[in-house]
């Protein structure tokens, strides 16, 4: 049994981490900025702490006695949220920045920080035939302005910790992640979920069109959430050294994520384009030769078969909350 803290555990991935840790039978100190109620999941068994973590001394607190740490707090969302936030966006540099002091002074044995594609070079992603994006083209650097940049800085952070004071840290690339337990509204959520409540909201209030950021064609891959936490595992008790990317090969665009979503509905909408919504980039998937070599097992969950569980999950919180005030995050709130 080991002592692991998880920052960011009051959100998406950092919930489903915390229940996996804790059901292999360790000792887990979850900690996140929102009040208890806000947070997706909460594990019996976890020690919970509300701590804001770009305090520096909220980072020794939450580190304090403990040997490991999973780094998943950021102030971030999908393209919505970080393209008009980019200042809070690059603030989340101070809680990896503290949190690899805290770690540091207190002998942490091992620690792992979540980065994102949205470090890679946005040139290498003008085309919806993304071949895949491989470690390698995160440089000559042009990351995403704001988000990706802080990413790709907070990973030579690692990098340079791991060098100069012999700390343990392991980097993983994640490709967009969806499933249940997520933010879906709010204005934070990303493409799958966001589909999947416009597809439900249009059934729900009889609404016959749907709207779509962009033209539609821009492509992505979607890592469904097991897949996830199996590789930040995995990842993290590795021996790979350099940032390396978690994400699914499975590439579609968004046209046909909205098809998907649409089957499992079993109803059609109209779609309307709107070209003025924030988009990112134009195509982007994940190169998993260097995962398949290393780890020998690539993130395979199939995209509808994740995406059926999401809208499942999303429709029955739709359903309950129907008529109720949103519990979840918005703009600012944290
Ligand atoms: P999320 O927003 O659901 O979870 C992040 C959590 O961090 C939130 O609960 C938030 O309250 C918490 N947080 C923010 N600021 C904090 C602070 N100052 N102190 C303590 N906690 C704070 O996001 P997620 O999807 O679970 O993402 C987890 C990590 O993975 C993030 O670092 C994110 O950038 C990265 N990532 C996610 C995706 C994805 O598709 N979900 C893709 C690439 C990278």
């Amino acid at each position: 049994m080991k002592r692991i803290v998880i920052a960011g555990a009051g959100g998406f991935i950092g919930g489903h981490l915390t229940k996996a840790l804790k059901a292999m039978g360790h000792q887990v100190r979850a900690v996140d900025i929102k009040p208890l109620i806000r947070w997706y999941q909460i594990t019996p068994g976890a020690e919970n702490f509300v701590l804001d973590l770009k305090n520096k001394e909220s980072c020794y607190q939450a580190l304090n006695g403990y040997e490991e740490v999973f780094n998943l707090a950021a102030d971030m969302g999908g393209m919505g949220f970080i393209e008009t936030h980019k200042a809070d966006c690059m603030l989340s540099v101070l809680i990896n920045t503290h949190l690899l002091m805290a770690a540091r002074d207190l002998g942490i044995l091992r620690y792992f920080y979540a980065s994102s594609a949205c470090v890679y070079n946005g040139e290498k992603q003008s085309d919806v035939n993304n071949p895949g994006l491989k470690e390698t083209d995160a440089y000559p650097a042009l990351a995403e302005d704001g988000y990706g940049w802080e990413k790709l800085f907070s990973e030579r952070m690692c990098r340079h910790f791991k060098e100069d004071f012999g700390l343990t840290t392991r980097v993983a690339r994640f490709h967009n992640v969806y499933g249940p337990f997520g933010t879906y509204d709010g204005g934070r959520e990303k493409a799958p979920a966001a589909i999947c409540r416009k597809v439900i909201e249009a059934e729900m209030y009889g609404k016959k069109d749907i709207v779509i950021w962009g033209d539609g064609h821009q492509t992505r891959s979607f890592m469904y959430i097991d897949d996830c936490v199996k590789g930040i595992l995995d990842i993290m008790y590795s021996n790979i050294k350099e940032p390396i990317n978690l994400g699914s090969a499975e590439m579609v665009s968004i046209n046909q994520l909205v098809d998907y979503a649409e089957e499992i509905a079993k109803h059609k909408l109209k779609r309307k384009y709107d070209p003025t919504a924030p988009k990112g980039v134009r195509g982007r998937n994940s190169d998993n030769t260097l995962i398949k070599k290393y780890l020998g097992w690539e993130p395979s969950i199939p995209l509808k078969e994740g995406l059926k569980k999401t809208y499942n999950w999303i429709n029955e919180q739709m359903i309950e909350n129907k008529g109720k005030d949103s519990k979840k995050v918005v703009f600012n709130e944290i």
